[in-house]
């Protein structure tokens, strides 16, 4: 029996390694009724809007995605968060502590038509102690005649109050600027790439699997493989193949032929080249022998691409040879070895007789499609309330983490960063990518789950 058995906690701690920043985040804090909702929904233009809710029930969506100047960012309203009745100043004190350690930049808001209060005064005085840029939005500045009573606002020590009415519009233009200004730059989706172009596939397999034989039954009959002349053409690095009556480019496919020549060629040097295509993908079209045991360089080969987090296509050659026993023991055999990846595709093909390889452009599209995809944060959001309500994170050492709030910072493929007040640990995060899946699909892509814990 193959020791091959990739159990699902091997993939824990590449759960957890999310490089990608999540795009910049502004918490919105303040007391009740200055005007807090209705100034996010002018952030967001409408975009998402925020659901009114009954007073004294938390609301159950949070965050939201903003767009102003061509750039992103989450906007928290922090209103949900407040906790139960210790007295108001304590529950807005605690947002802004929230707000300190999860958010890029803050921004208070005060109602100008009262002033500060001692709450307002008492919320200024934690957050001036923030490391994180603070603007103060002076709201309900409905007329020029209001404007008097802003420069008193000063006196929260967090600079120059930015007046607005939330209800009108009346300086939300520059207040947004001066948010962009606050927020740090993110990188954007670095994967590169003309859109619109050919989109690039790795075949990857191990020798003798039918890569070859594939890419010449794609390329169509009567192309020749030209590198039987040894040494006479320089390879081209990609190859243009029309699927459906579309081009796809499949990278590094000279490599591969080069190495049907170098038949003695080692094992080192194609796991390099390998990787190589990989790494040149967005999709990846694992060859698997289907007449054979499944191997462990197989496994290897999908933890690989996973891991790059590239989308993802399993294909079954030669499966002219499959019989009935042989169909059921590949069965038992994935069951065991594709745990890790049950969200995959997967065809049945033959590369000899032409079976099922016409399906290749509808299963690479959707996967390609999975890996683009990214989840708005408000629906994203109502989406984890509805999961966190019905089973909440479990309780680790007397303490239970709360899950504060969720962006997707990042596609291709799918990143997603849970905001949370502790470690969540690796069953529940996958069982939160289960349901994430059940709702949003992402199939033929991985998904990654990151946690930023608030210190
Ligand atoms: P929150 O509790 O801080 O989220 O406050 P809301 O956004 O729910 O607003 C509380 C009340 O203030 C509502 O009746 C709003 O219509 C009103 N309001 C909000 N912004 C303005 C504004 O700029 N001018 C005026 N006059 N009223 C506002
Ligand atoms: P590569 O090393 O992965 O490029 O594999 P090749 O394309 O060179 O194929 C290896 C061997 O498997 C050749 O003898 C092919 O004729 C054979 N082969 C490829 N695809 C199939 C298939 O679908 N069915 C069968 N029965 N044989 C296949």
């Amino acid at each position: 029996e193959a020791d091959w058995d990739l159990s699902a906690e091997a993939g824990d701690e590449s759960a957890d390694q999310g490089s990608a920043l999540p795009q910049p985040v502004l918490a919105v804090v303040g007391r009740p009724n200055v005007g807090k909702s209705t100034l996010v929904n002018r952030i967001l233009g409408r975009r998402e809007a925020v659901v009114q809710d009954t007073p004294g029930v938390t609301r159950d969506r949070v965050a939201y995605d903003a767009l102003w100047n061509g750039r992103r960012f989450t906007v928290v309203d922090t209103g949900g968060w407040e906790p139960d009745a210790s007295g108001l100043q304590a529950a807005v004190a605690a947002q802004a502590e929230l707000a300190m350690s999860t958010a890029d930049a803050i921004l208070l808001v005060v109602d100008a038509t009262v002033g500060a209060t001692g709450t307002d005064d008492a919320v200024a005085k934690v957050l001036r102690r923030s490391k994180r840029p603070v603007l103060v939005a002076a709201n309900k500045v409905d007329s020029e005649r209001a404007m008097a009573e802003v420069a008193a606002l000063w006196g929260l020590g967090l600079g120059e109050p930015f007046p607005v009415s939330a209800l009108h519009g009346r300086g939300s233009g520059d207040l947004l600027d001066a948010i962009l200004e606050a927020l740090p730059t993110t990188p954007r989706d670095t994967f590169g790439g003309q859109p619109g172009g050919p989109r690039r596939v790795a075949l990857v397999g191990k020798p003798n699997v039918g890569k070859s034989s594939l890419l010449n039954r794609l390329a169509g009959e009567q192309r020749v493989v030209v590198d039987s002349v040894a040494g006479t053409t320089v390879d081209p690095v990609d190859e243009l193949i029309e699927i459906e009556g579309r081009p796809w480019r499949f990278v590094d496919t000279a490599g591969l032929r080069k190495r049907v020549n170098t038949a003695s060629g080692t094992e080192y040097y194609a796991s390099l080249r390998t990787k190589a295509a990989i790494d040149a993908a967005e999709v990846v079209i694992v060859l698997l022998d289907a007449s054979e045991p499944v191997t462990e360089q197989d496994l290897r080969v999908i933890t690989q691409i996973v891991e790059a987090g590239r989308a993802l296509v399993l294909a079954f050659n030669k499966w002219d040879l499959v019989d009935d026993d042989r169909r059921h023991q590949l069965e038992r055999e994935l069951d065991r070895g594709l745990v890790r990846v049950p969200w995959a595709e997967r065809l049945n093909i033959s590369a000899r007789t032409g079976r099922a390889v016409g399906k290749f452009a509808p299963v690479l599209d959707r996967a390609l499609e999975s890996w683009d995809t990214r989840v708005p944060t408000g629906q994203l959001n109502a989406w984890l309330n509805e999961i966190i309500a019905a089973t909440p994170p479990p309780v680790r050492g007397g303490r239970q983490p709360k899950v504060l709030f969720a962006t997707q910072a990042q596609t291709r493929p799918p990143t997603i960063v849970l905001f949370t007040t502790g470690f969540l640990e690796a069953g529940y995060r996958r069982f939160l990518e289960r349901k994430l899946r059940e709702t949003f699909g992402f199939s033929g892509s991985p998904v990654r789950l990151s946690v930023r814990v608030r210190e």
